[in-house]
């Protein structure tokens, strides 16, 4: 009795505390010239005592941390009668008030102007507002859910995008904490384009491109048609579309010649960057491939969803084991949709799947570290800021390259081993954790994999590929495709690739300038000759084979007149003072997949048959 009668208030509490009110945001725009923004926050219910109200430090789908807190400044507290209260900054992004009434209001102005799927960016034609790098959030407002009434919009001819519900007139919101930080909001005069799709469980799930750029209205429907391909490719691969929140889904995409390439993924939409242009128009397959990986995800990540992101924290970096399978299985698949909605052909396709297996192959990184743990180095590489250079050039290899090459080996394997599609396993893994939305482990992955193959070679391939750093036999399964694997500059001299770093991040640069030699601006890769002789960034090559070495051209003419296993003689100066070495000339590694028919073999009925059924259009 007396345990009941403790547990009643206890009760009542927990239900008053989901009938708390939503913490409103007032979002005006008196200074969107100057890129500013003026929020007004207003907690109702405020919990009693001290409260603690801060910027996020990071950003859902983004691993590495940001300083939002840099960007809001004239940060006010007042009581609902506009009595001021104290307020104190007590760490560069949190504030605290120590005294106040029920509801407390607080006001700063936010400088936005950075237009990607991370930040925010404010101006005359726009307000594009990801949520954690504008809002302030109370420490205890993971509780409660959120109302945004969004002023001036016809001040600017504005027009709300998002996937926030729209209770009416300016005023959206979010039934939680998590669901507001998820959802990107672009306010603009966007062109938009809509369409229903029919769900395997007959309901309708509304989809809209709402497209901020300068195209016609044509040229919006006309690209909404083609992304509307690539969404019943993607459905094919799953069976059905998830059901979304309130029955839509949206992209927002937003093109500016001076923009950064970006999309970010959420639960149902995505913030979607495209830069160099201000249009769409003759850049449409270019451009698709963002919308097919970025809808990939509102399977693959925010539904299937990894433990270790689970509730996502905004205060730090998020860590996660598992991003391989996240962004690199949703890697291999966003190119993939492409070739089998009919935008790419295998012909063109070579060049991806080569990018994937020189990735795995032939990098330092791949050779010495797993997929998982490059998975955990995303908090540092994913859009991660620094001044001082790194070493990512031999210790880190993407994983969306190194993922989507093993979804492609598991892709090829399942088809020749098992005579199923790796489609089956994705849809195993959406029955088990995506649909019933249980947050999965690496070892929840093996045991759908199991269920579509067998226990002996799900251990295996997780023991080998995930956990483990060996590699499977790429040129034996794909040429089960009529695709040739083979070197890309067979019997050429090289020194060593000095000038490609397609790591995503930045690698060890340097500010090497010099009109008298040729300067390393970027590490030099563990294994190749002029790493092995010595030579690193900020080194200057004065000398070779008796030569003197202006630039990096002249650099490269020794070589090119150079047979592999010939060793030059280099001179080189660097702060240590001048040094002499000597380079040891080798094959290239690099590797090229052309197609059978292109080196002049004959692909086989089998063959032939194996590539169509990989390849060809699911949409029945
Ligand atoms: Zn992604």
């Amino acid at each position: 009795m007396k345990k009941t009668y403790l547990l009643i208030p206890a009760l009542l509490a927990g239900f008053a505390s989901l009938a708390q009110k939503p913490v409103f945001y007032e979002v005006n725009f008196p200074n969107a010239a100057h890129h500013e923004a003026q929020i007004i926050m207003t907690i109702p219910e405020a919990p009693a005592g001290t409260i603690r109200v801060r910027m996020s430090r990071s950003s859902a789908g983004r691993y590495a941390t940001a300083e939002f807190g840099k960007n809001i400044y004239n940060v006010k507290a007042f009581n609902v009668d506009s009595s001021a209260l104290a307020i104190r900054q007590v760490e560069g992004d949190v504030y605290e008030i120590p005294e106040h009434d029920a509801t407390v209001k607080i006001s700063y102005t936010l400088y936005a102007n950075w237009v990607d799927g991370t930040y925010a960016g404010i101006d005359q034609s726009h307000a594009h507002l990801n949520m954690p790098a504008t809002f302030m959030w109370y420490i205890g407002q993971e509780k409660r859910g959120a109302k945004f009434q969004f002023n001036d919009l016809d001040k600017y001819g504005w027009k709300v995008a998002t996937q926030l519900k729209h209770e009416g007139s300016n005023v959206y919101s979010a039934p939680t904490f998590q669901y507001m930080m998820d959802s990107p909001t672009e306010l603009s005069d966007y062109k938009m384009a809509t369409w229903d799709v029919t769900n395997a469980d007959g309901k309708k799930e509304t989809l809209h491109v709402a497209i901020h750029s300068a195209d016609t209205q044509p040229v919006v429907d006309n690209f909404a048609r083609m992304v509307q391909k690539v969404v019943l490719e993607e459905k094919a691969v799953y069976g059905e579309l998830p059901a979304y929140d309130f029955g839509e889904y949206t992209f927002l995409d937003d093109v500016y010649p001076t923009n950064s390439g970006d999309g970010m993924e959420h639960r149902n939409s995505t913030c979607i960057v495209s830069g160099g242009t201000d249009r769409i128009e003759g850049n449409e397959v270019r451009m698709l491939g963002t919308f097919s990986h970025e809808y990939f995800h509102s399977w693959n990540v925010k539904r299937i969803r990894p433990k270790s992101l689970e509730p996502f924290n905004f205060e730090h970096a998020d860590m996660s084991n598992e991003l391989w399978f996240a962004e690199g299985f949703t890697q291999y698949y966003g190119e993939l949709l492409l070739v089998r909605a009919g935008f790419h052909t295998a012909d063109d396709y070579t060049r991806t799947v080569a990018g994937l297996v020189n990735s795995v192959l032939n990098t330092p990184a791949a050779a010495r570290y797993t997929p998982v743990q490059m998975s955990n180095y995303a908090v540092f590489a994913d859009a991660g800021v620094s001044i001082d250079p790194n070493n990512q050039g031999n210790m880190f290899i993407s994983y969306y390259y190194y993922g989507g090459a093993t979804a492609l080996a598991l892709d090829l394997r399942l088809r020749s081993e098992f005579n199923i599609t790796l489609d089956d396993f994705m849809r195993q893994v959406w029955l088990d954790y995506g649909k019933p939305y249980i947050p999965y482990t690496i070892a929840d992955l093996q045991k759908s994999l199991t269920k579509v193959t067998n226990k002996v070679f799900a251990a295996d391939f997780f023991k080998r590929y995930i956990n483990g750093i060996e590699k499977n036999d790429y040129a034996a399964l794909l040429a089960k495709a009529g695709f040739e694997l083979r070197k890309a500059q067979p019997g050429k001299a090289w020194a060593g690739s000095l000038f490609l770093n397609n790591q995503r991040g930045r690698s060890g640069q340097v500010r090497a300038t010099t009109d008298n030699g040729f300067a390393i601006t970027s590490n030099t890769t563990i294994g190749t000759p002029i790493y092995k002789a010595g030579i690193d960034v900020g080194d200057v090559i004065t000398k070779a084979d008796g030569k003197d070495i202006k630039d990096a051209q002249a650099f490269a003419d020794v070589i090119a007149a150079k047979q592999i296993g010939d060793k030059i003689a280099v001179t080189y100066t660097n702060r240590a003072g001048e040094h002499q070495t000597t380079i040891t000339l080798a094959e290239s590694p690099a590797l090229e997949v052309v197609t059978f028919e292109k080196t002049g073999k004959t692909l086989t009925k089998d063959q032939e048959t194996f590539r169509t059924n990989w390849l060809s259009t699911k949409v029945k």
